[in-house]
């Protein structure tokens, strides 16, 4: 065996639960016994004992007097104060400035006993019990990229001054207003199940609204994320989740208790998972709502699927198809036997499609059948049974008892397992008809994942009618779109859109329709890859393909596509080279290459903005993870350019960092005001611009 180095033996580390065992420093030490002395609060003896028992507990000595409870707590803080040239502050009085609270999260504060009060533009003044403390140093340089400075206070006002502030920090009607901004529709609640339990009025708005902007948005679930610091609300639309809302803990827990009471989950109940249902009235259409919680090592996490009910049932015709896939999909529907499969994402529509292709198979068939977790709406002419599989309900068995009834359709909501698999293997290839649903990227891998799940290759080479993949993207706004010679691109928004430069969503699909040679790959068990070129070589139109002709014809954009189904270079999608995008907008142009030159050297990647308006335009195109923005510009200035960002939808968060020429209370409040996430007094040292920006970065990856 190799021998390492000599090594010391190894202490024990201090772990973080442990109390704290920072000393003073000695001359600090000395002072705090020798005023004491000096002020007959403590005797020599006291004084030694005191000592002692400091070193023997590894504490501080200040620690030490107080658990002998030799003095009170109130005189050995002031008197630390004294011996530490330190302000000595009573904490039950101090108001900290809402900008100083946003600066350090609630999280860092918590754990470091630290209560921020004011901030300038180089320094967060800060409240603690524990002077010499450098792991809170640190942090709260690093969370508020100022440098931090430390008044003493008693560590048990400090605690419920902590509490008080950071719960006075919730802006319940803060939040309600933001949720609002990009809310058009009333909403109601149904049949609203209360337990009596006293609900703040702005939190039963508050979560009205979030279903609402939901609803509006076109989103297929709401999420409600638990995180360090509270919950993210997000909604996914189109396949993607995209942020609505950051809730902090103390509102996360009432709008998470709102929304179990409404689905009559137990409120009590977080540590396993629930499931519920309500319904709410959003611009006078029924939404069903089903709700599953789920515990997670943060906290309870929850998934409401919205359903609108009351949409009207499509038929295949109008789901948007072009009419050579939709003639395609009509033919593989009506042969007596297959197996054809919906794929895509969730949120990418598959319910809907499968929804479409009942209403047109229910004319005409006799035995339809559909197993559904959980039946989304009600079909007649169709029998549908739910299976709810967290009650306990077997997928498989209810498959197998309805086989036994040999229907001649059999639709089955998800193939979700092997054993679901093979059952649905089993029924196509026994001369039935049979529809269901994949999450998978595409066509080809939709084959490979029913391999993995265990079918056999012959039998899905010979049983396979159709694979329809898709995505939903977003139609431009025809009102106000724009098109140059770098092609379609979102316009500035007008009513028509409600001001997003966007419309509806449409679905880009590929049909894979076996052709011979594609069944022999199946066989053979082939790849994703060999069936993707098959496909070309039998000229089946990919969902690129179709993307690209509606660029081509003004309805969308590449950035849309690119987003939405990913760029050609799959490479690039992992991101292992991603660099954070800033957008640094100012009509200075030295202190815009001067950002550029200090941003870039710290690995960022930077676009420029001269004017508002173009900053507004290049976070719609470019997506920047960070804006730098100055507030006096030409044409547009900055506070109508973060307005103009807010409404966004991808931009909502995006944290923005704003360059004033003032410092102050004035300036707190503008910043606050704009929904702006710390600000930057002009001129600036590169130090304080770069540890500003880190800071923020810091804090965003904290609350995410
Ligand atoms: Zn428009």
């Amino acid at each position: 065996m190799p021998s390492g180095p000599l090594r010391p033996a190894r202490t024990p580390r201090p772990t973080t639960s442990q109390p704290r065992t920072w000393a003073l420093p000695p001359r600090v030490a000395d002072a705090l016994g020798k005023l004491l002395s000096q002020s007959h609060a403590l005797t020599g003896d006291s004084l030694q004992s005191a000592v002692q028992f400091a070193q023997q507990s590894s504490i501080p000595l200040h620690e030490a007097i107080l658990r002998l409870g030799f003095v009170d707590e109130r005189t050995v803080y002031a008197t630390l104060a004294a011996a530490t040239g330190l302000d000595f502050v009573d904490a039950r009085e101090v108001v900290p400035t809402p900008m100083a609270l946003r600066i350090v999260p609630a999280r860092v504060a918590r754990q470091h006993q630290a209560l921020p009060i004011t901030v300038d533009d180089r320094t967060m003044t800060y409240l603690t019990s524990s002077p010499y403390d450098p792991d809170a140093e640190r942090d709260l340089s690093f969370t508020s990229g100022r440098r931090p400075v430390a008044k003493l206070a008693c560590p048990s006002d400090l605690r419920i001054a902590l509490q008080h502030s950071y719960r006075d920090n919730i802006d319940i009607e803060g939040l309600l207003s933001q949720a609002r901004s990009h809310t058009r529709s009333s909403v109601e609640a149904i049949h609203t199940f209360d337990d009596g339990t006293p609900t703040d009025s702005a939190v039963v708005e508050l979560c009205n609204t979030l279903v609402a902007r939901a609803v509006d948005s076109g989103a297929s679930d709401l999420h409600l994320d638990p995180s360090d610091n509270g919950i993210l609300a997000r909604v996914r639309v189109g396949g993607v989740l995209e942020a609505v809302l950051a809730l902090p803990a103390d509102v996360a827990r009432m709008v998470l208790n709102r929304f179990k009471v409404m689905a009559r989950a137990d409120i009590a109940v977080r540590q396993r998972p629930q499931d519920g249902a309500f319904a709410m009235k959003v611009g006078g259409r029924r939404i069903d709502v089903r709700l599953s919680t789920l515990p997670t090592t943060f906290g309870e996490k929850i998934v409401m699927r919205l359903i609108d009910s009351e949409s009207e049932l499509q038929s295949i015709g109008t789901l948007g198809y072009d009419e050579q896939l939709l003639a395609r999909f009509r033919r593989i529907l009506d042969r007596p036997d297959g197996l054809v499969l919906v794929t895509g994402p969730t949120g990418s529509g598959k319910t809907t499609v499968l929804y479409a292709a009942l209403h047109y198979l229910r004319t005409g068939r006799t035995n339809i059948v559909s197993v559904e977790d959980p039946v989304e709406r009600t079909l007649p002419g169709v029998n549908q049974i739910p299976v709810n599989a967290r009650a306990g309900a077997n997928y498989a068995s209810v498959l197998r008892s309805v086989l036994r009834q040999d229907p001649d359709v059999l639709m089955v909501g998800e193939i979700r397992d092997e054993e679901v698999a093979s059952i649905v293997g089993q029924a196509a290839y026994t001369g039935h008809l049979v529809l269901s649903s994949l999450h998978t990227i595409d066509a080809a891998t939709a084959v490979t994942r029913l391999l993995n799940l265990g079918l056999e290759p012959f039998r899905i080479a010979e049983s396979l009618s159709g694979i329809l993949a898709q995505r939903l993207i977003r139609r431009l706004c025809p009102a106000c779109r724009t098109v140059d010679s770098s092609g379609p691109a979102a316009g500035p928004g007008c009513p028509e859109c409600n001001h997003t430069g966007w419309g509806d969503r449409m679905p880009v699909a590929e049909l894979l329709v076996p052709t011979p040679e594609i069944r022999a790959i199946i066989g053979r068990n082939g790849s994703a890859t060999e069936l993707r070129q098959a496909m070309r070589s039998a000229e089946i139109r990919t969902m690129r393909d179709r993307a690209q002709l509606l660029v081509a014809a003004g309805a969308t954009t590449e950035h849309e596509i690119a987003r939405v189904i990913g760029t050609d270079d799959a490479e690039s999608e992992t991101g292992a080279n991603a660099r954070q995008t800033v957008l640094v907008a100012d009509d200075d142009p030295v202190t815009r290459t001067l950002v550029r030159l200090l941003l870039e050297r710290d690995g960022y990647a930077v676009v420029e903005a001269s004017t508002g308006r173009i900053a507004v335009d290049l976070t719609a195109s470019k997506g920047p993870e960070l804006i730098v923005m100055d507030l006096n510009m030409p044409q547009m200035d900055g506070y109508e350019a973060i307005q103009a960002i807010r409404r966004i939808p991808s931009a909502t968060k995006t944290p923005i960092v704003v360059v004033t020429a003032e410092d102050g209370a004035e300036t707190e409040r503008k910043v606050l005001a704009l929904g702006a996430d710390d600000y930057i007094v002009k001129p600036f040292e590169p130090t304080v611009l770069t540890a500003r920006i880190k800071a923020v970065f810091g804090r965003q990856r904290l609350a995410a």
